[in-house]
C-alpha cells in the first residue's frame, strides 16, 4: 500500500540572530548540533541550534 499518510512536514526559516536574514530552511524533524553557518549578510558565524 502506497497511500500511507506521512505526517506533514512543517518547514520553517532559521533567521540570523544578528541581522534577521533568512539563513536556512528546516523542517520539524530537523535536529542540529554543532552546525555553523556563516551569514552572507552580516558575515557572522552562527551556530544552528534546532
Ligand atoms: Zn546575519
Amino acid at each position: 500500500m502506497e497511500k500511507l499518510k506521512k505526517p506533514p512536514l512543517e518547514r520553517k526559516w532559521y533567521y540570523c540572530p544578528y541581522c534577521h536574514t533568512k539563513i536556512v530552511v528546516y523542517d520539524n524533524t530537523a535536529k542540529a548540533k554543532g552546525l555553523y553557518i556563516k551569514c552572507r549578510t552580516c558575515k557572522k558565524e552562527i551556530e544552528i541550534r534546532i
